[in-house]
Parts: C-alpha cells; structure tokens; sequence
C-alpha cells in the first residue's frame, strides 16, 4: 500500500515519478518485477527511497539499521547513498524474503555493504546492542510488522547516535489511522505510535505525508 504517495491523484503521482526518480537500471528492473509480485503493494514508493537516500547523504550516514526488508527495494536504494566503508544491517524474519534481495543486491553492486540478519526484528536489534553498536547509528529505516514497532523504536533509540534519524513507515495505514472506525491491531498500533512519537522528547519529530506516511524521530542530545 505504499508502492505511491497516496495522497496525490494518478496524473500527477505520474508526473511526480516522471519529474523527479533518478533510478538505476537495477532499481527499474527490481520495481518492474515487483509489478508481477503478489506481495509487490509492501514495496516503499521510490520517491520516498529517494528522499531516504538524500537524507543519508545529508547526515554523511555510514552506519544504516533497515528493519523489514522484503525483496531489497529500499535497502537497495540506501546502499546506493553509502559511502564505500558505509554498513548497512538488514533485518527480516524471512529467508526467502532475503534471498531474493540479496540477487538484486548483487546485480547492482552493493550485496558487500550490507549484513543480513534473518529473524524478529527485535532479536536482531538486541543482538546489535549486546555486540556493542550502542549509540553507532546514523539512520534506521523500519517497515515491518506494525504491532513490533514500540519494541523497534526503543531498541532503535538506544542504537542511535545523537542526531541520528530513524524512520517509520506506513504511518497512515492507507488513510486508516484516520478513521476511527477501523480497528484492527495494527492500525491500533500504528495509531498509538503516532502519539507516542509525537509527544516524546527524546526526539525531533516530522510525520512526512510521502509514500504511506512516514514518521521521522531524530534522537536528541539527553
Ligand atoms: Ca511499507
């Protein structure tokens, strides 16, 4: 559901894509596959992997966290916006998930800047705190199970550096969070992170309508 940005309408969602990507030639490729994929809708819209790219480049990010990481699109677009010592640890509970990342990691070059961690994201990310990365990260970028999400962001607060930047998508749940109506567990959840981000202080907060809504905590000096 976050394959477009879908507050805008066809035309100019169109014009946006058409004015504005600057995809590779393995970004095509990986995006066209994904149009045949019967999970394709999980894929993040490219305009906001571009945007995450330019924010990398932004903070002169090395040490990249992804939670969620289906088949490599967005993981595949921060890669490309690591310098060569850059690092970027990606999470998913799924093998085959992985493994069809990883061919297009490959194709494109960047399959030795990134680590994969196969299991619950919230296991990996403890297991990062217990190897000693607390405090090293510039960004995490979480798209995953929605009901997982406080466990990430505490677990993703304290892998931070100050300043460092971590990134939650589908914060709209197609448009869901606003109608009080729906009330299945992760758009309760998603609902209740929306608060919980905004009325923290441990962070700069943004919730940015790109994509599927992307909310946006860069951790403070404490
Ligand atoms: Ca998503």
């Amino acid at each position: 559901m976050s394959r477009r940005s879908n507050q805008l309408d066809e035309l100019l969602q169109d014009w946006l894509h058409a004015n504005s990507l600057r995809k590779t030639e393995v970004q095509r490729q990986l995006r066209d596959a994904m149009d045949e994929h019967p999970d394709g809708g999980m894929q993040t819209s490219p305009e906001q992997v571009q945007f995450m790219g330019l924010m990398l480049k932004a903070m002169n990010a090395k040490q990249v966290i992804e939670v969620g990481v289906f088949t490599g699109y967005s993981a595949l677009g921060m890669a490309l916006a690591l310098p060569k010592e850059g690092k970027l640890i990606a999470c998913d509970i799924s093998e085959p998930f992985m493994s069809q990342a990883r061919v297009w990691w490959q194709k494109a070059g960047v399959d030795h800047l990134i680590e994969e961690r196969i299991g619950p994201g919230a296991d990996s990310l403890r297991a990062l705190i217990t190897e000693g990365h607390t405090g090293t990260f510039d960004f995490m970028y979480v798209d995953a199970d929605k009901t997982g999400y406080p466990d990430y962001y505490e677990l993703g607060l304290q892998l931070l550096r100050v300043g460092g930047i971590i990134a939650f998508d589908n914060m709209f749940r197609g448009g869901d969070v606003a109608d009080e109506t729906v009330t299945d567990e992760n758009t309760v959840a998603t609902r209740a992170l929306a608060s919980k981000l905004l009325h923290d202080h441990r962070i700069e907060y943004s919730l940015i309508p790109i994509g599927d809504g992307l909310g946006i905590g860069m951790k403070r000096d404490d």
